[in-house]
């Protein structure tokens, strides 16, 4: 590649159980790297009292992200735990045709729509050191209670096991830089290809 060929944008599709750091992951990644962000995906899931509509997600009703799916808004949605999630189609070409990395953090049943549009999309799937933390680091964010975690956590044994098939890359998050270090050396090793 010569110098002053720009790099090649890509899609980075982050994936793995809920209460597993990939939200704090993904800030790390866009802190660290300079040219990517972080797509925010549309949900019909109501907004927590922290949550920023526009930042953390576009907070809409079913019935517009309905609309959203037959205008063919969205790059890909799916249903989680009840709730409707999907992409904003226009935001990710925009920043693929800039070049940056688009990050995506969905889950797998999305992120498996995205690979067939997209066959260069980097798919990473991220771990708990063991079961037991996943349980502890669910518990302690303290915004479900005792039967959704569970939920949670049933449904983190089926993700593992379809990650293992959609996705090239398991990683595990034992610690924040480690995991940050190795997902952009993935990232700059497929960028280089
Ligand atoms: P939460 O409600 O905890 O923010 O997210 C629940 C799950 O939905 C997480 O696994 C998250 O990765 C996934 N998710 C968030 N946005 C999207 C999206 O746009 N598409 C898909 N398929 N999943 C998403």
């Amino acid at each position: 590649m010569s110098r002053l060929q720009a790099s090649k944008g890509i899609i980075v599709v982050i994936s793995g159980p809920s209460g597993v750091g990939k939200g704090t992951i993904c800030k790390e990644l866009v802190r660290r790297l300079n040219d990517a962000c972080l797509s925010v995906s549309v949900t019909t899931r109501p907004r927590t009292p922290k949550e920023v509509d526009g930042k953390d997600y576009w907070f809409v009703g079913r019935d517009e992200f309905q609309r959203r799916i037959e205008k063919g808004l969205l790059l890909e949605h799916a249903e989680v735990f009840g709730n409707f999630y999907g992409t904003p189609k226009d935001k990710v070409d925009e920043a693929i045709a800039a070049g940056k990395v688009v990050i995506l953090e969905i889950d797998v049943q999305g992120g498996k729509q995205v690979k067939k549009l997209y066959p260069d999309t980097v798919m990473i799937f991220i771990l708990a050191p063991t079961p037991k933390e996943l349980a502890g680091r669910l518990h302690g964010r303290g915004r479900d209670d005792e039967e959704t975690a569970k939920r949670r956590l049933s449904q983190a044994s089926k993700e593992i096991a379809v990650a293992r098939q959609d996705y090239q890359y398991m990683v595990v998050n034992d610690k924040l830089d480690v995991v940050v270090n190795e997902i952009i050396g993935i990232i700059e090793t497929t960028r280089k290809k």
